[in-house]
């Protein structure tokens, strides 16, 4: 088994940084998300752990060893698309064993492989099939099939979800879990979906404009997020962040909890939707719309002219306009420098 480390990559496109002077590094065998919106540079990252494409500066290591110099096929790393990238012409077995084929494996030992990995991922039935008469989740399953034969230590995986619907996703978000840790494979799986990274890591690198954010555990990330922007890029609906002073409440209970020695036009405070209790008292609040979700209710408020958002259990009639008050226990406030966005302690 491999762990991976990036020591301070850049990758330069023309005059400007995919990726800036980013590291980190992911234990062997645990599984680490690549988060963050679009254009940030989560592909670039994994294609240069692939060996697709080489840095501007800096250096990668797999299993200690560095590989920052070698091709692709010497890395130790397989790779799986968003595209898929199966062959049509040929059948579910013939597109499993191709790379093993182009690297010369005996016959027997390919047979072998190719029994364990069909078994493995449910695949016997289909073996003759083309991809085209395969239903999108197969052709997924192929496609992890070939990543999977490999038997490389290492496994990288770019957005291999977003083409499937929502209900499959979250079946294959499990099968992939399970595979990886049944296998012991060190995965790096790249996606801007949250929630996918939330459920499916050990560690999530939140990735912003070429630099990482925040590196941490699913649960630190939710608990702890280092930014105003990490605050509220976990969680559904995203975490109200609202500059205290507008809120006009100095003599409010918030206020002893505010961190020491900072001017309160300078802070801001952060407070998940699912925290906040609708009261008899607190912060006075008008309703501005409700959505009925199934087993909550979300609740848009305006407080003093800032948008907050509530998320109560079961179903909740309010109108719009209701005169509504706020409560949270103060302890789960999250504070914030309103100019940089950057957690107080
Ligand atoms: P993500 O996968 O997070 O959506 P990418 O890593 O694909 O982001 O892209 C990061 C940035 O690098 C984007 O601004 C993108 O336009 C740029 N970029 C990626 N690949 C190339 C390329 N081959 N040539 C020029 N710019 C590129
Ligand atoms: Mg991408």
């Amino acid at each position: 088994m491999a762990d991976v480390e990036l020591r301070s990559i850049t990758k330069n496109w023309g005059d400007k940084a995919a990726v800036d002077a980013i590291s980190f590094k992911a234990a062997s065998g645990s599984f680490v998300a690549l988060l963050g919106p679009s254009g940030c540079g989560k592909s670039t990252t994994l294609r240069l752990i692939a060996g697709l494409d080489s840095p501007s500066a800096g250096s990668i290591l797999i299993g200690g060893r560095d590989v920052t110099a070698l091709p692709p096929a010497e890395r130790g790393t397989a790779m799986v698309f968003q595209s898929y990238a199966l062959f049509p012409h040929l059948s579910v077995a013939e597109n499993i064993i191709f790379g093993l084929k182009v690297r010369k494996v005996a016959t027997a030992e390919l047979k072998e492989r190719l029994a364990k990995t069909a078994t493995l991922l449910g695949l016997t039935a289909l073996l003759d099939r083309k991809p085209s008469q395969l239903s999108g989740g197969q052709q997924q399953r192929v496609a992890l099939g070939r990543a999977i034969i490999a038997e490389a230590p290492v496994c990288l995986m770019d957005e291999p979800l977003s083409n499937l619907d929502a209900q499959l996703r979250v079946e294959m978000r499990r099968e992939i879990r399970e595979l990886q840790q049944r296998l012991g494979i060190t995965m790096l799986y790249v996606t801007h979906d949250q929630l996918e990274a939330m459920t499916m890591a050990d560690q999530v690198v939140l990735m912003r404009d070429g630099h990482i954010e925040q590196d941490a555990a699913p649960d630190a990330l939710y608990e702890s997020p280092r930014t105003t922007f990490a605050a509220r890029f976990i969680g559904t609906p995203p975490m109200n962040v609202i500059s205290l002073s507008k809120l006009g409440i100095e003599d409010h209970v918030l206020v002893p909890h505010a961190p020491k020695g900072q001017e309160h036009e300078r802070l801001a405070l952060g407070i998940r939707p699912e925290l906040i209790r609708l009261s008899t008292s607190g912060i006075p609040a008008t309703v501005t719309a409700v959505e009925f979700l199934g087993a909550d209710s979300l609740v848009e408020a305006s407080l003093s002219g800032e948008r907050v958002l509530i998320r109560v259990p079961g179903k909740i009639r309010l109108s719009r306009g209701a005169a509504i008050h706020l409560t949270w226990d103060v302890a789960t406030t999250h504070w914030f420098d309103l100019a940089s966005g950057n957690r107080l302690a």
